[in-house]
């Protein structure tokens, strides 16, 4: 293979580092650039020094960078070449090369442009400062110490610049040129991916929501059948128990089915906020009805303080506002061992006709990390693993919760202490179907513990990350 096609393959091979194809394309047009300016100066009889100097450059630079892309050390070649070219070639062809108005300025403007593309980090910001500093010296040398540099006469001062000129526009005309090139190669193979991405995103939500359809209805039945098993006055208490445990795991094995066809619904954007007139004074007692047990029996407090000036008959989508409300309060359950969970509910004018529903859940749980907060909401991502272990959950939960509230463009904030508790709190605009205060709710009235309840209880206990929303 010819060095050239060889060199040309590199350039194109998209798998190489940005970086390394840079450094080739520029090592090569540097070359060539030297070369010219070889010939150039063999014209105008240059003096001998700056033609060894282009005669060494010109074979040095293209094995150096050719030994250093063959052995994958690209960033050393780099910054060889650069120490080569700022401390040896730029001062020789200054001195020997006729000073500031031969082709000496031409070549900083491209040595600028190579430290600025192929060097990195402390590197880059040094080199650029030696070469202010050179030229300065430069300025200054010519200025001050003129008879230390070699002049031309008038027509190879204009030879060499304008030799000089041309080779380096077109060299930074090439360099730019394959930027671009690079840039748009780029921009196009992440539009490919990311479109590839969605695809297979949309064909995965697909499989999981029509799976999760599947695998509702066979539990449906499981918990159907098992549900007359329990039912039935002369089953021993053997069977009662079996049958209790089957509900338990059935009901939690739906649970999950329901995140995860909530989770692709979000996903596919076919999720749907279906608004209704709902009474506040139901809809809350059923929310606490839902998740107080758990606390209960957990040892915990449940403080609920309901503010009396919210209009009783609000229009919203009041299963999923339950849905987020009953998610927060299960998760303060669940990452609370000791203290209390509690659930504030108030409301804010927003205008004539609507009002801001704001509902905090507190807890004196675990609390979050700091550093852990951008992640809490993402999709199947659990925090404080390390510790969370033995706490079931998939990590979908707040995902579910995050875009609930985006879809009914309300907000989700969090505040937590590590080690001392978190308040997640809502707030959702709602229109107004009834003026009239809810007034006092007794909360505490609706909480009698009827059979089924003690049932549910019996079931918790023994699945103690339950989802209990899906139990009613
Ligand atoms: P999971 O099923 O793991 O509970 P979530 O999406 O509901 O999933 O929550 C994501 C993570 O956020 C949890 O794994 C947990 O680490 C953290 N988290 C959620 N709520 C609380 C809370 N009230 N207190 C402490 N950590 C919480």
């Amino acid at each position: 293979m010819t060095l050239f096609k060889r060199i040309t393959d590199r350039l194109a091979d998209s798998g190489k580092s940005l970086q390394e194809r840079l450094f080739i394309l520029i090592t090569f047009a540097t070359t060539i650039g030297v070369l010219v300016s070889l010939i150039g100066d063999i014209i105008i009889g240059e003096h001998i020094v700056e033609i060894i100097l282009l005669i060494g450059a010109s074979i040095i630079v293209p094995l150096t960078a050719l030994f250093y892309v063959r052995y994958n050390i690209v960033k050393i070649g780099a910054r060889i070449i650069a120490l080569g070219v700022v401390f040896v070639m730029l001062p020789i062809v200054f001195i020997f090369g006729g000073g500031l108005e031969a082709g000496f300025t031409p070549w900083v403007v491209f040595v600028f442009l190579y430290v600025s593309l192929i060097l990195t980090g402390v590197w880059r910001v040094v080199m650029m400062i030696i070469m202010v500093i050179e030229v300065f010296l430069a300025f200054f040398t010519e200025y001050y110490y003129p008879n230390i540099i070699h002049f031309h006469d008038k027509v190879s001062n204009y030879i060499d610049f304008f030799i000089s000129l041309v080779v380096v526009g077109f060299e930074i005309y090439i360099v730019v040129w394959f930027q671009k090139r690079l840039f748009m190669e780029e921009n196009n193979r992440a539009r490919e991916e990311t479109k590839r991405a969605d695809e297979l995103n949309r064909a995965q939500n697909r499989f999981f929501s029509s799976m999760s359809h599947e695998i509702r209805t066979p539990i449906n039945s499981i918990l159907g059948l098992n549900e007359l098993i329990l039912r039935r006055d002369d089953a021993s208490e053997e069977i009662i128990k079996d049958a209790m445990n089957i509900s338990g795991s059935g009901k939690m094995l739906l649970g999950l089915v329901n995140d995860i066809l909530d989770f692709s619904k979000i996903e596919a954007g076919s999720m749907e906020i279906i608004p209704v007139d709902y009474r506040v004074e139901e809809m809350l007692p059923e929310i606490v009805n839902m998740v107080w047990l758990r606390a209960n029996e957990k040892g915990l407090a449940f403080d609920i303080n309901i503010d009396p000036n919210i209009p009783s008959v609000l229009f919203g989508d009041e299963f999923r506002i339950k849905q987020i409300i009953v998610n927060l309060l299960n998760n303060a359950i669940k990452y609370t061992q000791e203290g209390s969970v509690s659930l504030h509910v108030e409301s804010e004018r927003s205008d004539d006709r609507h009002v801001f529903l704001i509902i905090s859940v507190s807890d004196t749980g675990i609390g979050i990390r700091q550093e852990a907060m951008p992640r809490l909401f993402d999709a199947f991502q659990r925090v404080d693993e390390e510790r969370n272990r033995l706490i079931e959950g998939t990590g979908l939960g707040l995902s579910i919760v995050r875009q609930l509230v985006n879809l009914m463009e309300g907000e989700i904030s969090v505040n937590s202490v590590y080690g001392q508790g978190s308040t997640f709190t809502v707030r959702l605009r709602q229109e107004i179907s009834n003026e009239t205060p809810v007034g006092n709710i007794n909360i505490s009235a609706v909480r009698g513990a009827g059979s089924k309840r003690k049932h549910e209880s019996m079931l918790r206990r023994r699945m103690p990350g339950f989802l209990s929303w899906m139990i009613i």
